[in-house]
């Protein structure tokens, strides 16, 4: 039975839900259920610190080094919660807290520019810019501290307060995030809310909020989109991917092998911008599946906490199950695992890395996101065909070329239908870049100054030029 205790808003009494470790399968700790009821009082609060959060640039960037500062000064706790909540291997939890902490202080030092027009008229107009008010944030589950920091970074550095909602698959170090970040910011201008649906859905929909910032998977995306338009809040959305690798005939695939595989596999697999198919010209078909099934059956896969792991468990059991079905189903329709293709023995989510070969047209391990440790590797006769066939899905988040004529594979990049495309890499991000996925995969710009500029609004003042 969920136990009652007092959290989040003063007064309010909230149940608990379970946290499971997805190493062992085993619940280890509870959070928060707060009841969407509870909004009203946290988004209230969340606007009468808005007030004075937005009016002082100079105690903004001062407010968010110094939480930067506390958060890396509990880095160990950090990353150790992560790990156990989330299940990625250690040394992968740390580069995420310090990617927290980096965007905390990229955006802490980024201020946005008054402009004057100048259109020959006898006018002075001036372009200012204003915080929108209370704005919601809702992440998933597989980096959530530094998506979440993607968000509130920006939000909280532009003068709007912030309402953060977790996954409830991994609620716990995003909870301790806000409790080190509380330390540094006015009270009520970030509030972490834990709980189950609908919560997510009242927060969208909340009157009081102004923007919805959200990252997750296109039918939740969808339905936020919906949800917001009740109060015409703005929507940014960060949505999922199916990024295509395209190898071209000059390729060294020994040289890239690694580079590639880690690009699929990294997080077991669980990021928006995975590689997550591989064409390949027939001719190299069978070497570049080799190459990525050695990698595959080498790897060590294990539960996070343990120094040796490369590889952790997949993050929950309903993704697990879904790894598994789209999974089976390849295999049930003529495809081949040339490593892999099960569950593993034991207790926890793992599944065996996995590489599919002959996997047939329109299967959806390669049309739909599996999000999780199996890669489809796909041959190709010309090369429109694999361009063709990489933009040929909804999605249009990220994807790569790959090959030794640098030019060569940059105007086959350039032809990817995508919003960020790299050569012989793949996800690999800079603070200072938009990121925006097209199609199906996003509405807005987040990153860099664009994302700023995403947590603010113009606002014209016009005067008549003196005398
Ligand atoms: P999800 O869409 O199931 O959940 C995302 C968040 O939305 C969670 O906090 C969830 O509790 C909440 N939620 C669920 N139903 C809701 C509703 N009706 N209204 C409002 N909120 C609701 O996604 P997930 O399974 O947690 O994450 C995986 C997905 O996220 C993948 O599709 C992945 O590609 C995508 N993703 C995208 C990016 C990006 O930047 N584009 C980054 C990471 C992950």
């Amino acid at each position: 039975m969920p136990t009652p205790e007092a959290d989040g808003v003063p007064g309010r009494r909230s149940s608990r839900f379970p946290v499971v470790d997805p190493a062992t399968g085993e619940t280890f700790d509870e959070a928060p259920d707060q009841q969407p009821a509870e909004l009203d009082e946290v988004v209230a609060r969340a606007r009468r610190a808005w007030g004075g959060w937005r009016a002082d640039q100079a105690a903004r960037t001062s407010a968010l080094l110094a939480a930067a500062d506390a958060v890396d000064a509990a880095g160990d706790d950090l990353a150790r919660l992560l790990t156990r909540e989330q299940g990625k291997p250690l040394a992968e939890s740390y580069a995420e807290v310090a990617r927290t902490t980096a965007r905390l202080r990229y955006f802490a030092e980024l201020a946005p520019r008054t402009r004057r027009i100048d259109d020959g008229r006898p006018v002075r107009s001036e372009i200012r810019w204003r915080s929108l008010g209370p704005v919601a944030a809702i992440v998933p589950w597989n980096f959530p501290l530094q998506l979440a920091a993607a968000k509130f970074a920006p939000a909280l550095a532009a003068g709007n307060t912030m309402v953060l909602k977790p996954s409830p698959f991994t609620p716990l170090a995003t909870r301790l995030l806000g409790s080190l970040l509380a330390t540094a910011l006015p009270e009520d201008v970030l509030t972490v809310v834990t709980g189950r649906e609908p919560l997510g859905a009242r927060l969208a929909a909340h009157p009081g909020i102004r923007h919805v910032t959200f990252t997750g998977s296109v039918p939740t995306g969808r339905a936020v989109a919906g949800a917001a338009a009740a109060s015409l809040a703005r929507v940014t959305l960060e949505l999922g991917g199916n990024d295509a690798a395209v190898l071209l005939d000059d390729v060294d695939v020994d040289g890239i092998a690694d580079r590639l595989f880690w690009a699929a596999f990294r997080n077991c697999g669980q990021v928006c911008m995975a590689v997550k198919r591989v064409y390949v010209p027939a001719r190299l078909h069978g070497e570049v599946v080799e190459a990525l099934a050695r990698r595959a059956k080498a790897v060590t896969v294990g539960p996070g906490l343990d120094p040796g792991t490369r590889l952790g468990p997949v993050n929950n059991a309903p993704q697990l199950a879904r790894v598994e079905q789209i999974t089976e189903q390849a295999l049930a329709h003529g495809a081949r695992a040339a490593s892999g293709g099960h569950r593993l023995d034991g207790p926890g989510y793992f599944f065996a890395p996995t590489i599919l070969t002959d996997v047939p047209p329109g299967s959806p391990v390669v049309t739909g996101e599996q999000f999780g440790p199996v890669l489809p590797v796909v041959p190709y006769g010309t090369l429109d065909e694999a361009v063709d066939a990489a933009n040929g899905t909804g999605f249009g988040l990220g994807g790569s070329v790959w090959g030794t004529d640098l030019d060569r594979a940059e105007a086959v990049a350039d032809r990817l239908e995508c919003g960020t495309a790299w050569i012989n890499h793949h996800a690999e991000l800079s603070l200072h870049q938009p990121f925006a996925g097209v199609k199906d995969s996003g509405v807005g710009v987040a990153g860099g100054p664009w994302g700023l500029y995403g947590n603010l609004r113009p606002f014209v003042v016009h005067r008549p030029e003196e005398g």
